[in-house]
């Protein structure tokens, strides 16, 4: 369908036929009868199409896979129980022990851990790197064993705005994928794909689902890589586990997504309740709107609070005296998101205390969901971090992240108004 994202939103994924439910059921079924054992045996082999168990595939899952493939331009998605689990899979679809891999160290608290501690028990590298720095001091980096370039469109919480062309053309270059985490941007904002991205995944966690209901994460394939250049024997060899199958010549352009799901869905099983997918459809059905009032809201906030003497500074792309305010322009022309963060005169303890003194926005470690709220990632979601991480994530301890609502914005301001009058 050629619609607008808008009508893709709430018409993608779910075609029902005549007399069918209306509205995306949810089949909360685990298993699928069939007629014959011969039958079944096809849909192992992947040679028919069909559901046989819900960990590999379950109908209402199946519909929001393809709504999302659909927003992200791609040709087809996975979705996982959690963002974690996204990323996870994503990076071990085509790294082993002993392989590399680059990310930026700007990327969401979480996803550092999971690279840099549990990937390394597994045997695999990652070098962080700044995303700012120059073409050829990102390319140093790159060794004969790199397998891919990960990086977030919007990184939580610094707000980095990464040049997608431009990791993407390294990437390329070598040979090697670029994955782009692009839930703080969701496809309404940005398409990563668009711009040279290989694989994106999203935490739908956050906007996507909008209302803090269901974890879930997605990984969405371009089905544009070509996999069959000699750095990636998992997908262009034959896979023991799957009866010789070649991802590459078996599945042609969607050998990556068709591996992460017969292969590592299946080994790992980190698939999403039905019942979630369905919550999370629910939220995508309005996601073109809630991310215009997040963006024109955060907007709002932010030249508000830029504008008051008891702050010392605000960080949010849309703001002209933003470091990335030209990159937003250019990658997120309809808006950023709806987080801004900011430091307030004095420091950590007035940060706690201003935070303490709000009455609408409420402490809460999660973030890009309907209700306002307001965090301090040094003590909190953070805190796993060592100083220099923090520094390398751009998180200084006086920094407080305000996730903006789509409540009305007078009454957002107003509440921060009395909060800053108690300092
Ligand atoms: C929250 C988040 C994650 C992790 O997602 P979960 O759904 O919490 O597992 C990954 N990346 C980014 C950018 C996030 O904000």
């Amino acid at each position: 369908m050629n619609y607008h994202i808008e009508t893709k939103c709430i018409q993608e994924g779910y075609q029902p036929k005549n007399g069918e439910p209306r509205v995306l059921p949810i089949v909360q079924s685990t298993t699928y009868k069939y007629d014959s054992s011969e039958h079944v045996g096809r849909l192992f082999d992947l040679a028919e199409e069909g559901f046989f168990y819900t960990r590999l595939a379950n109908p209402t899952v199946d519909c929001v896979e393809k709504k999302i493939a659909a927003l992200e331009g791609g040709i087809g998605a996975m979705c996982t129980s959690s963002g974690q689990a996204a990323s996870l899979i994503a990076v071990i679809n085509i790294c082993n022990a002993g392989d590399h891999m680059i990310a930026a160290g700007t990327i969401y608290g979480g996803t550092i851990n999971l690279f840099a501690v549990t990937l390394k028990k597994l045997g695999i590298e990652v070098t962080f790197v700044d995303p700012d720095a120059p073409v050829e001091a990102i390319k140093k980096e790159i060794r004969e064993n790199t397998k891919l370039i990960f990086a977030e469109t919007i990184a939580n919480p610094a707000l980095v705005i990464v040049d997608i062309e431009k990791l993407a053309s390294i990437a390329h270059e070598s040979g090697i994928p670029l994955i782009i985490d692009n839930t703080f941007a969701t496809p309404m904002n940005c398409r990563p794909i668009e711009f040279g991205a290989d694989i994106v995944v999203h935490s739908t966690s956050k906007y996507m689902d909008g209302h803090a209901v269901a974890l879930g994460g997605v990984i969405v394939d371009s089905g544009n890589f070509n996999w069959d250049n000699g750095k990636f024997p998992g997908l262009s060899t034959p896979d023991d586990s799957y009866h010789g199958m070649v991802y590459t010549s078996d599945c042609g352009k969607a050998a990556f997504i068709v591996k992460a799901r017969v292969q590592l869905m299946r080994d790992l099983g980190a698939a999403p309740a039905p019942n979630n997918a369905f919550l999370l459809n629910l939220g995508l059905e309005t996601l073109h709107l809630r991310m215009e009032r997040h963006c024109s809201n955060a907007q709002k906030v932010a030249e508000y609070l830029e504008n008051h003497e008891k702050i010392a500074w605000v960080n949010y792309p849309g703001l002209k005296s933003n470091k990335y305010y030209e990159l937003a322009k250019k990658y997120l022309p309809k808006g950023s998101c709806g987080v801004i963060s900011y430091g307030v005169k004095g420091g950590r303890d007035v940060a706690v205390k201003l935070m303490d003194s709000l009455k609408l926005a409420a402490i809460v470690v999660h973030v890009a969901d309907a209700r306002t709220s307001i965090l301090h990632p040094a003590s909190t979601t953070h805190r796993q971090l060592s100083d220099q991480q923090l520094m390398e994530c751009g998180i200084g301890p006086d920094l407080i992240r305000m996730s903006i609502g789509i409540e009305h914005v007078e009454d957002i301001i107003a509440d921060l108004e009395q909060g800053l009058a108690q300092l």
